[in-house]
């Protein structure tokens, strides 16, 4: 396992829609443990696709922080190929991004999303969710089709600058 560095805007990767996994060999099961690494050396941290660490590829981790853990969400979400199925309702969030540091900005995100996609022994998983986990999966999704929660973002005034050691998405 290796922590990687993470690309950044306006790295030309992350706007780029990124390839579906179509089997799970070792390349694939390598790039998970250099997430999973990268992720959890950055502080407060929550979630990270593939793309963010240069590897075009459908595959996203969530690791929400333990006040958030419970039985179901506990530990690390690994998605290969996930795919938002049902969006309900919307809500305003602060959101927060690795690949766009110093800024935080509030945009609307769905209150509950049910997600599919498969975990990396090739079972499918299905997360019928809301509150922070449903917000990181809209979050990775989106970075794994070229979007940034910039895009996102209903006016410059909704965006504001940060301190580099608050908690990013
Ligand atoms: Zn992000």
């Amino acid at each position: 396992m290796t922590v990687l560095p993470i690309r950044t805007i306006p790295d030309p990767i992350l706007m780029r829609k990124a390839k579906r996994v179509r089997i799970v060999d070792d390349s694939i099961k390598k790039l998970i443990s250099d997430m999973l690494e990268t992720l959890h050396a950055v502080p407060g941290r929550v979630g990270l696709a593939a793309p963010q660490i240069g590897i075009s590829q459908r595959v996203i981790i969530i690791s929400l922080p333990s006040e958030e853990n419970d039985e179901e969400k506990g530990g690390d979400i690994v998605i290969i190929n996930p795919e938002i199925v049902k969006r309900f309702g919307k809500r305003p969030v602060d959101e927060g991004c690795l690949s766009v540091p110093g800024y935080r900005g509030e945009i609307k995100r769905a209150e509950s999303v049910t997600a599919k996609g498969r975990d990396q022994n090739g079972k499918e998983i299905r997360i019928k969710t809301g509150g922070l986990l449903a917000q990181a999966l809209e979050h990775e999704i989106d970075h794994l089709n070229g979007t940034l929660y910039l895009d996102h973002l209903e006016g410059t005034n909704n965006l504001r600058r940060i301190e580099l050691e608050e908690a990013p998405l």
